[in-house]
């Protein structure tokens, strides 16, 4: 048995790493809850054509990185490699494109089959959040400034640099998509097998390579900017101003495009230069095509994922539960009182550790090695008089306190 090892790409949370991944999600759904974002979940695996044409066979999501099997009843089915098709899925399912809009933050596992490396897994966690049925500037500025609030309030947007880029409506892309062909075309024979593939059926994912030769060939690659239409630009210039106006300072990053296929319009990342390769922290866009592709009513939408992973690399260590109040029975007579009273020590609100066995001496060191607090002794004496004695383990002080009073002198200590 001692040579099982987890899944390459996994990683078990052990209680110091998961509480970081807990105060990420739970300050981002605190946030997302103060802009009107209620939290959903929707399952880990669904239908495999819920992502598949969703996402794009040319992306690398979908062409490597799903968990893709036939299950015991002959059902093809995947696990979640991200969140919005799931969540789009879910708001048809269930009738909501009656009820827009809709704001939702969600979090939770994802998988994907890549080469593991740091903030890279094949089992990772994302917070999200999508807003439907919005297909104004407003919604973009909105997004983005929920997620800048999130990384504040995590500590780590100092240390962030928002990027910017809009991939324009369809009369844009149809226009930016044919340059991108011609010139892709000249240096064909510079490109990545992968891209060569990408380049008939899409030249845009070629810009998001990151292949070496491909990085050298997107370096003179023509920028979007040229060919955007004015209604396109005129949204983007909308809102570039609406973050300005809340001074959320961003670059214009003319070759972000997002790896997914039905974005439109705004595409952003929140970029770290402290975390080596895997820089990127939040990504996100939006996304107006994709309810109609997925058969339900023409609707916008725009949303991000931030990687867990990759912000509780950043944050500083999140303060522990509070020090526990140990319980210590004295001799075998007092070893039913002092179960009865830890439990109600619990029922009152304390985080109460009891040894199981042992000594007096051998429980003191249980209590110094789960930093207890205080620690209530209960010995033959003090029972038959109703009382415990109190040590603050601090100080060393010590005093005699009758059971009735115990839960408001031990009060300072929680
Ligand atoms: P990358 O370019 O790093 O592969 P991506 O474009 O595939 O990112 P998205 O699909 O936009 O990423 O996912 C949003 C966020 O989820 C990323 O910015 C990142 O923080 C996180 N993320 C994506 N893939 C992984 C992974 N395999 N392991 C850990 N975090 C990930
Ligand atoms: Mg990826």
């Amino acid at each position: 048995m001692s040579a099982l090892q987890p899944v390459r790409g996994t990683q078990d949370l052990l209680p110091e790493e998961q509480r970081r991944h807990r105060a990420v999600s739970e300050t981002a759904r605190l946030i997302a809850e103060r802009y009107g974002y209620h939290e959903v979940a929707t399952p880990i695996f669904e239908f495999t054509e819920v992502f598949a044409r969703p996402i794009g066979e040319t992306t690398d999501i979908v062409s490597k990185e799903m968990y893709t099997f036939t299950d015991r009843g002959g059902d093809e089915v995947t696990l979640r490699p991200e969140y919005t098709a799931g969540i789009v899925r879910a708001i048809i399912s269930n009738g909501l494109t009656q009820s827009l809009p809709l704001k939702f933050f969600a979090s939770g596992p994802m998988f994907r089959y890549e080469r593991p490396q740091k903030g890279r897994y094949r089992q990772f966690h994302q917070i999200d959040v999508e807003l439907i049925g919005i297909g104004d500037p407003q919604g973009d500025v909105e997004v983005i400034a929920l997620g800048a609030d999130i990384l504040d309030a995590l500590g780590v947007l100092k240390r962030t640099e928002l990027e910017l880029n809009t991939l324009g409506d369809t009369a844009s892309r149809h226009a930016y998509r044919e340059a991108l062909v011609a010139y892709y075309s000249v240096h064909r024979h510079a490109l990545s097998e992968d891209s060569l593939r990408r380049l008939d059926r899409n030249p845009l994912r070629i810009l998001d390579s990151k292949d070496e030769g491909d990085k050298r060939v997107n370096a003179n690659a023509p920028s979007f900017a040229q060919y955007l239409t004015p209604e396109a630009q005129g949204y983007f210039d909308a809102v570039r101003a609406g973050l300005d106006d809340l001074g959320i300072a961003h670059r214009v990053a003319p070759r972000l495009v997002r790896g997914l296929d039905y974005y439109c319009h705004t595409a952003f990342e929140f970029v770290t230069t402290d975390l080596g390769a895997q820089g990127t922290v939040l990504g996100g866009g939006r996304y107006d095509g994709l309810m109609a592709l997925m058969g339900g009513p023409d609707t916008p939408g725009i949303g991000w994922a931030a990687g867990i992973e990759r912000l509780a690399m950043l944050i500083d260590a999140p303060p522990g539960p509070p020090r526990p109040i140990a319980v210590i029975p004295i001799g075998d007579a007092a070893q039913t009182a002092a179960l009865k009273l830890a439990r109600e020590l619990r029922r009152a609100g304390f985080g109460v550790d009891l040894g199981y066995s042992g000594n007096v001496g051998r429980r003191m060191r249980r209590a110094n090695k789960v930093n207890a607090r205080a620690a209530v002794l209960l010995g033959d004496d003090e029972l038959a008089r109703n009382a415990a004695t109190v040590r603050d383990l601090d100080t060393g002080t010590q005093s005699e306190v009758p059971l009735a009073e115990l839960a408001a002198r031990l009060a300072p200590f929680r």
